[in-house]
């Protein structure tokens, strides 16, 4: 209810309390502003989850954020000024500090903004209702659009119309689905997720990046699962994943991570909805503008390693330790079990298999080049070769042989 003094206070909480918040918020208060603390911080202080980033809104102008922060010494990083953002630093932590503003023009991204000392016209430019509470300096919680209701309830439910919403920012879309599978209890709110399907087309309007940085979260989110198999059959993945979707791999590989307390992993769970020859690690690569190491991992899923039916013997598995390396390795047995038809996460040799690394290294041959230099060999190709072999002779046999028996062995072959 707007102005209640019925919610809770978060009065307390360690990240409001800090002398860094404290100090944030008093330095622009004391040039005669409000602010507040909005958004992620207020809304996971009040369901007691971890907090990450802290957001300031502030009806102080961006530069006086900037003429308050400097002359209290503290950091101040012009990052997002053009929509009324300054980055203050404060104890080595950036405080994103916004202005009150309405969106007065949308274009995706590029708002033309209006800045106001309203806090009801700065909560209505936000996303979703449990996104547009915002907490003062004494713990005391602001509700301008009801959002509290929504957020015990669980629901993630757009500010205002929810089709005008999107189409002023179609990040929103992801967004809806990212905000639910993190909070939401029971499904999708269904006026939301119908105006998603109906815009979904928008989505090619969006940058690579935010499409990166959306989806990652979606897909590490704790309910990512269902947000998949929602979104697909709304024609919602079609339009950002270049690939013929896998739901039930993907649902598999949550369920191996889950089942070995493994951290949620943004790129290999893509491999597993999307990956299953290189060109679709290429296309989806692309589509998401990943890094060399991130594409890496989305072309495993395109590896002959990543589509074993059946557990390797231990003889392979340390041979794949050993040449993939250990990260690597878990993913590719994990992808594997992932889309064997004979599935489980109890099998003991796949677990066995899955958790190798934990139990063995793979040691480093115990020759170099030096030794096979010694025996003769010129520089040049030929020591890559005989290095390969030996390295060969080694891996067939367990990896067991000493470096003495090594160097034996390629006496008796130079
Ligand atoms: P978290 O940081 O935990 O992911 P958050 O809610 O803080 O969650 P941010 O992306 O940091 O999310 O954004 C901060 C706030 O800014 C949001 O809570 C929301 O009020 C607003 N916001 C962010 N992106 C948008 C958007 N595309 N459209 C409308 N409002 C947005
Ligand atoms: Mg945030």
């Amino acid at each position: 209810m707007p102005g209640s003094d019925n919610l809770p206070s978060l009065a307390g909480q360690a990240w409001l309390s800090s002398a860094a918040t404290q100090g944030v918020l008093a330095v622009i208060e004391a040039g005669g502003h409000q602010a507040r603390a909005v958004g992620g911080v207020v809304r996971n202080g009040l369901l007691g989850l971890a907090i990450t980033d802290i957001d300031i809104a502030t009806t102080a102008l961006p530069q006086d954020v900037m003429r308050l922060a400097r002359a209290a010494d503290l950091g101040v990083a012009e990052t997002g000024l053009q929509h009324g953002t300054v980055t203050v630093i404060a104890d080595h932590r950036p405080f994103e500090v916004t202005t009150l503003r309405r969106d007065v023009e949308s274009h995706g991204r590029h708002a033309t903004v209006a800045f106001t000392d309203d806090w009801t016209e700065d909560a209505r430019r936000r996303d979703f209702t449990m996104n547009a509470l915002y907490c003062d300096r004494s713990g005391r919680v602001h509700d301008p659009l009801g959002g509290y209701t929504d957020l015990i309830a669980r629901r993630v439910c757009f500010i205002g119309d929810a089709a005008d919403r999107i189409r002023e920012d179609y990040l929103r879309i992801l967004r809806f689905f990212r905000f639910t599978a993190q909070y939401a209890e029971g499904g999708h709110d269904a006026v939301g997720l119908l105006a998603c399907a109906r815009l979904r087309g928008g989505l090619a309007q969006l940058s690579r990046e935010r499409i990166h940085q959306e989806m990652t979260r979606l897909l590490t989110a704790r309910r990512a699962v269902e947000a998949v198999m929602v979104m697909q059959a709304h024609g919602i993945l079609a339009e950002i994943l270049p690939a013929a979707p896998r739901p039930t791999v993907f649902r598999r590989l949550t369920e191996i991570e889950t089942a070995l307390a493994w951290k949620p992993d943004a790129m290999l769970r893509l491999a597993a909805l999307g990956v299953v020859t290189s060109e679709d690690a290429s296309r989806i690569g692309r589509a998401f503008k990943v890094s060399r190491a991130e594409h890496g991992i989305l072309d495993l899923g395109a590896s002959e390693t990543a589509r074993l039916t059946t557990p390797p013997s231990q003889g392979s598995a340390r041979k794949l330790v050993y040449t993939q390396g250990p990260d690597n390795y878990r993913r590719l047995i994990a992808l594997s079990l992932a889309g064997a038809l004979a599935y489980s996460t109890t099998d003991p040799l796949w677990i066995a298999a899955l958790t190798l690394p934990d139990r063995w290294a793979a040691p480093k041959l115990p020759v170099t080049g030096a030794d096979v230099m010694a025996r003769g060999v010129a520089a040049g190709p030929a020591v890559g070769d005989a290095l390969r072999r030996i390295e060969a002779w080694w891996i067939a046999r367990d990896f067991a042989p000493s470096r003495d028996e090594l160097l034996a062995q390629l006496d008796l072959s130079a």
